[in-house]
């Protein structure tokens, strides 16, 4: 299926979703209440940990664990929008992985490949942002430098400023960025000014960290948390990895996730919770 063809589907289930809601409920539908069609994730790695404990200090000591890696893809009218890009998909062919000081990246499948099943090509995405600048979820975002990239001044000002290094960024995984058509943001942001795609400022793990909540018609709210916190078990317990840029905005950061999923009765998905990964739908099947 080509893309106009996904992107003609996507039209014609909203338009049976419409007809639904139309013939089927007194109420009429409320404009603008959603406008995502449906969201894929896919699988963008995993990261092998020897020592999980640099993550929830003093606890778990000396204890192995793998992280899942996920991105997603959120397709909305005629927009298709990209959050995080995971590990550079140039990973998949080095035997046994990319070895780092803390973990080892494993790429099992490319993005491009399961993009490629969808018939989705990276030029087709319109628009991206990234969770925050670390190489595990900027990995392939010099494939998407067409797009219009959403990102905090703070996190901007660290990645393309005179030494992302200090941030434990690596700039030759998203410089074709730097060009790219850009709206940058200090706090949160409706991306398709519908309410159905924000953006929310969650800062702490770096400087200008962010989360995404996504309004899926069927399926409810979900919040992408990225990596304000890693997986359940450290947000339950506001645990803060000891080499975070900032401990106290982490930790107000997790209390504003709690107030918007309490609020919004969503669920948070914490990226690399590989527990929870697990359990969720993963493309060439979607959530809408
Ligand atoms: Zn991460």
């Amino acid at each position: 299926m080509s893309n106009t063809h996904v992107l003609a589907t996507l039209r014609a289930g909203s338009f049976v979703l419409i007809l639904a809601l139309t013939a089927g409920c007194a109420q009429p539908p409320v404009a603008g209440t959603t406008g995502v069609q449906r969201m894929y994730v896919f699988d963008c790695g995993e990261a092998q940990i020897p020592d999980v404990s640099p993550w929830s200090p003093g606890v778990n000591v000396g204890k192995p664990a793998v992280f899942s890696n996920n991105c997603y893809l959120i397709a909305h009218g005629n927009d298709l929008m990209l959050w995080d890009s995971g590990y550079s998909d140039l990973i998949a062919v080095v035997p046994g992985g990319m070895v780092g000081p803390r973990s080892t990246a494993v790429v099992q499948k490319t993005l491009a490949a399961q993009m490629a099943e969808l018939n989705i090509k990276p030029e087709q995405v319109t628009r991206i942002a990234f969770s925050h600048t670390h190489m595990d979820h900027v990995g392939n975002a010099n494939m998407f430098a067409s797009a219009t990239l959403y990102i905090q001044q703070a996190e901007y000002d660290a990645a393309f400023g005179t030494d992302p290094a200090k941030f434990g960024f690596v700039a030759t995984n998203y410089d074709k960025l730097r060009a790219s058509p850009s709206v940058k943001l200090s706090g949160d942001y409706d991306i398709f000014g519908d309410g159905s795609v924000l953006i929310l400022s969650t800062p702490g793990h770096t400087p200008g960290h962010q989360s995404l909540l996504v309004r899926l018609p069927n399926t409810g709210v979900v919040v992408l948390t990225g990596d304000a916190a890693h997986f359940k078990e450290n947000f339950d317990n506001r645990r803060v990895p000891t080499f975070n840029f900032n401990k106290e905005q982490t930790v107000q950061s997790m209390e504003k996730l709690a107030r918007v999923a309490a609020a919004e009765h969503a669920q948070l998905w914490f990226n690399h919770d590989r527990a929870q990964s697990s359990g969720i739908p993963h493309s060439p099947q979607f959530l809408d």
